[in-house]
């Protein structure tokens, strides 16, 4: 067949189904249709589950990445006269670095104009929380986005049918049809939001554990690999750092608790049940100074992010960010108060003993079952729903020791998180190893040594 022949998004599922290649061309047909509407959600969601049962090359992954970044316009952060440098993680439960990372590295001089995704699959969404403040918009114009970015620093924006508008599409489809663990899949929707944001830096944050959507270490390190491979080659500086996802990111999943969690970090508050949230963003805060070319050293970044934490510049950045975005901050001013959930639900240990090990994923879906995730794609999240852990893996808990409060919708929505709960936190004798909380680095030249051995 000629370049120019005709395509039919039919053919396109079938080759796909039956195991075959997608070239650029018919990778970017199907972007196009994605993005413009051409192509309807059925035909997608069925190429998305042939992709996800088949898999995709790295050819087929980096053709979709870069389709998926040419879908609509592009930010030039040129005009800030800043570095500009963001974060992204392949999804995780309770992880809410975002609010720290982002106004961190602002705090330090940098831009961070950050394009994020709604609730997926068990994991929650950066743009559902933040709309959890009253008023706060996540869909600005690229020139809300750039405004809000020279006043403040920093700013997190939803794709839309301008930007990124078949990561808006495709998103979407893979929340609803079970089609969002697939390495390529997972690697274009974070790398086109990315590339298109005209990023200088990027380091991603590529979760491995119980809460990961891919598990298992070794399809993570793939991932990892693939994900910096495919920044570097279309010219961002890019790391990613493998952290443990076997137990909720600090003591709070849902959408306003994961707020009110980052905003005590913010406030320089200190919990016990926090610090690991603190650490990560401070290390992933630390990457971001450094590649931006603020800190000689990740070490050094990270001294500088904990010092915008300490002389409450990050905190100021943060209250900027969300009133440009018409948010209204006086509800930090007593995060209890503002938090109005429908029905809640204390739940006590049923046995004595060390918390050994938590099924994450069901941890994070029983979250989105109380109302913090969306049942049909467009639907309104609650954000009051969720659940506040009172105890970590590790930790050694009396019978009747409450381990967890549960924030419902309403009465109705509480029996099935709960026996999620009771079946996904496992009870030992012994304590458990403890995990480290980043495990590898990959660099560009890590992640193609990496990628080579595993071709
Ligand atoms: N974050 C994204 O933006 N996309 C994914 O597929 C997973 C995490």
């Amino acid at each position: 067949m000629t370049t120019s022949a005709p395509l039919h998004t039919i053919d396109l599922i079938r080759k796909k189904r039956d195991g075959g290649s997608l070239d650029p061309r018919e990778i970017a047909f199907l972007v196009s249709g994605a993005a413009d509407g051409s192509i309807p959600p059925e035909q997608l969601a069925a190429w998305l589950m042939a992709a996800f049962l088949r898999g995709l090359s790295l050819d087929e992954t980096q053709a979709l990445t870069l389709a998926m970044r040419d879908s609509g316009e592009k930010f030039s952060p040129a005009r800030l006269g800043k570095a500009a440098v963001d974060k992204h993680s392949t999804g995780g439960v309770g992880d809410k670095t975002s609010f720290l990372v982002a106004p961190i590295a602002a705090a330090c001089g940098l831009a961070v104009p950050m394009i994020s995704g709604r609730a997926l699959g068990h994991t929650g969404g950066t743009l559902d929380k933040l709309e959890a403040i009253p008023g706060c918009r996540t869909a600005l114009t690229l020139a809300e986005f750039e405004s809000v970015l020279a006043r403040c620093g920093a700013s997190i924006v939803s794709q839309t049918p301008a930007l990124v508008p078949a990561d808006r599409v495709l998103y979407a489809l893979r929340d609803r049809t079970g089609t969002v663990e697939n390495p390529g899949l997972i690697c274009a929707s974070i790398l086109s939001k990315k590339l298109a944001a005209g990023l200088d830096a990027l380091v991603l944050d590529v979760k491995t554990g119980s809460g990961a959507f891919l598990r298992d270490r070794k399809d993570a390190e793939y991932l990892a690999a693939l994900m910096v491979a495919t920044a570097e080659d279309a010219g961002t500086r890019t790391v990613a750092l493998l952290t443990d996802m076997s137990q909720p990111l600090g003591r709070s999943a849902g959408n306003w608790i994961e707020l009110a969690e980052s905003v005590e970090v913010l406030r320089g508050e200190r919990r016990s049940e926090s610090e690991d949230l603190r650490e990560l963003s401070l290390k992933l805060a630390g990457w971001m100074i450094h590649l931006g070319g603020k800190a000689a050293t990740p070490e050094l970044g990270y001294a500088l992010a904990e010092a915008s934490l300490t002389d409450g510049s990050a905190l100021q950045v943060f209250f900027a960010m969300v009133s440009a975005h018409g948010g209204d901050i006086s509800v930090f001013d007593d995060p209890t108060t503002f938090h109005k959930p429908g029905a809640t639900r204390v739940l006590e240990a049923w046995e004595r003993g060390y918390i050994s090990e938590m099924d994450t994923t069901a941890l994070g879906w029983a979250v989105q079952r109380l109302g913090a995730g969306r049942e049909m794609a467009g639907a309104r999240v609650d954000p009051h729903a969720g659940i506040e852990f009172h105890a970590r893996r590790g930790a050694h808990v009396d019978k009747g020791q409450p381990i967890a409060t549960l924030y419902a919708t309403s009465a109705a929505l509480l029996a099935e998180p709960v026996e999620l709960l009771k079946a996904a936190i496992h009870f030992s004798e012994i304590p458990p190893e403890p995990v480290p909380q980043v495990s590898r680095i990959f660099t560009r030249e890590t992640a193609e040594v990496h990628l080579k051995g595993s071709r």
